[in-house]
């Protein structure tokens, strides 16, 4: 049986986020962020969270996968980067049924 290939909308589209509107769960210095090489986050988060705009990054926290991955990834994590899991009753969760 040949297994059937999704895009990653398909499966970003099987969680659900509640937003915390008062308080972001991730946040960018951008003063920092514009010395960053690479700006890895641009490229590493899985749900495409971290755009570039004429060379500055721009961040939503609303749809994060609370993976990690880019406080992984960020060399400046703890200073220009601050990450901690959302508030209790908010976040990502898998859409059953
Ligand atoms: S990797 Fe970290 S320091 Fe670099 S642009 Fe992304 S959040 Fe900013
Ligand atoms: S924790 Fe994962 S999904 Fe959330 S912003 Fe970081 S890399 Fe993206």
């Amino acid at each position: 049986m040949a297994l059937k290939r999704r895009t990653i909308e398909y499966y970003l589209g099987l969680d659900k986020f509640v937003v915390d509107d008062e308080h972001a769960h991730i946040t960018l210095k951008k003063e920092l962020c514009r010395t960053c090489p690479g700006k890895p986050c641009t490229v590493a988060c899985p749900a495409g969270l971290y755009k570039l705009k004429d060379g500055e990054v721009e961040f939503d926290y609303a749809g994060c996968l609370e993976c990690g991955t880019c406080r992984a990834v960020c060399p400046q994590s703890g200073t220009a980067l601050t990450w901690a899991y959302p508030k209790g009753g908010f976040g990502v969760s898998f859409r059953y049924g």
